[in-house]
């Protein structure tokens, strides 16, 4: 009986460093590390590496598959200006990412976790099983593939946001070795201050982010400014009440130089009344903060509505009378279910991957 070898492991699951020392014990000249370094952030395959030796090029072909991961799905929405990719890591799990261009940003929306452990009673993803981290390399594989799919439409790759599946501060190691690969000027070179990490408020590992001189931006998912809601809304809030949570934000802010974001997903009748305003108002007055309200993308069986667009606005007027300073996050991606934490659990609800989708992104691509 034929036995299935064990895939070969990512190439970009090694360091610089242990890249050279591959090099070297090979006979290759060190130099030769920086180049296939480059290359992975450019997400490009063996083949195209067109400046290395032939026999160097099938060396690592034995031995590696330039990434760790593979992508089994994709929709294409707001007429082309959306991409989201479903990925299959080791293991059969998959994991998501959202490509999302402007006129002057590309930003891509990654994935740190199969599933979460946070369980927020409104997110698609909290709602499925928690499945494990995300590797650095697959967190990584994220933006170089980006970055390759991007490169051939003459656009860079500008911003990150860990806003996909996962709570990125539950996955701290590898996360920050993920961002400290994405602002490596040899490879994607994103400003740090163009890296956006999401918390659903890991207090301890907000002051140690505090404290690893990246001015990354902090996004903290705050949703209501009382204790009693927000233990219900983000269930961790139990363990880190809002009192410690803003004080953290307050310490990173200070470390950093770097404002806050504050995101409030706007819940219809549970966190965008006048109550709700004064607290959010009497919580952050005064601070280096900024808050971001992201209307509630329906989830399946979830107890929650979207407000219509007239609640919308008035509660961000309700914010700007107490002196905040507001946006209204735009719904990229809605249609086709390409939102972010959407795609996956579609797609896991149909039990079929690789037959539903393409039809999908037809119809997305023709509307
Ligand atoms: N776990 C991290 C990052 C991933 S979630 C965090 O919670 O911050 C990224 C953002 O999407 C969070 O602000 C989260 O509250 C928001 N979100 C989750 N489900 C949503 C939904 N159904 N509609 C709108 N925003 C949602
Ligand atoms: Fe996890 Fe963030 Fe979803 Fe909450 S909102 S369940 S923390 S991914």
């Amino acid at each position: 009986m034929a036995i299935d070898a064990p895939p070969l492991p990512p190439l970009s699951a090694l360091s610089l460093d242990e890249l050279r020392g591959w090099m070297t014990v090979r006979g290759h000249p060190s130099y030769r590390a920086r180049q296939v370094w480059r290359h992975l952030a450019r997400g490009a395959a063996f083949e195209e590496m067109s400046d290395l030796p032939l026999e160097l090029r099938s060396q690592l072909a034995a031995s590696f598959r330039p990434r760790s991961l593979v992508e089994v799905a994709r929709v294409e929405a707001d007429g082309g200006a959306t991409t989201k990719l479903l990925y299959r890591l080791d293991g059969e799990a998959t994991v998501e990412s959202v490509i999302m261009r402007y006129p002057r940003r590309t930003s891509l929306c990654i994935s740190s976790q199969v599933g979460c452990p946070i369980r927020c009673p409104f997110c698609a993803t909290g709602q499925g099983p928690f499945g494990r981290n995300l590797r650095p390399e697959e967190i990584v594989d994220q933006a170089f593939d980006a970055a390759r799919r991007l490169a051939a439409e003459g656009r860079r790759l500008s911003h990150v946001v860990f806003m996909g599946m996962g709570e990125p501060l539950a996955n701290y190691e590898a996360v920050l070795r993920a961002v400290r690969r994405l602002v490596d000027p040899l490879g994607p070179g994103i400003s740090p201050r163009r890296i956006t990490v999401s918390t659903s408020g890991l207090v301890p590992r907000i002051r140690r982010l505090a404290g690893e001189g990246l001015p990354l931006t902090l996004a903290v998912s705050l949703h209501a400014a009382r204790d009693e809601l927000r233990d219900v809304l983000v269930p961790i809030n139990r363990r880190y009440p809002l009192r410690e949570l803003v004080a953290a934000a307050d310490a990173f802010a200070e470390r950093t130089g770097r404002r806050v974001s504050y995101e409030w997903v706007l819940l219809a009748g549970v966190n965008d009344t006048e109550r709700d305003a004064e607290e959010l108002g009497r919580l952050l007055r005064g601070r280096l903060a900024h808050v971001n309200l992201i209307p509630f993308n329906p989830v399946p069986d979830a107890p929650f509505r979207e407000p219509a667009p007239r609640e919308v606005r008035r509660f961000t007027a309700r914010l700007r009378a107490r002196g905040l300073e507001v946006t209204v996050r735009d719904t990229r991606g809605r249609e086709g279910e390409a939102a972010c934490g959407q795609l996956r659990a579609r797609t896991l609800v149909d039990g079929d991957e690789a037959r539903g989708l393409p039809m999908r992104s037809e119809v997305a691509h023709t509307r």
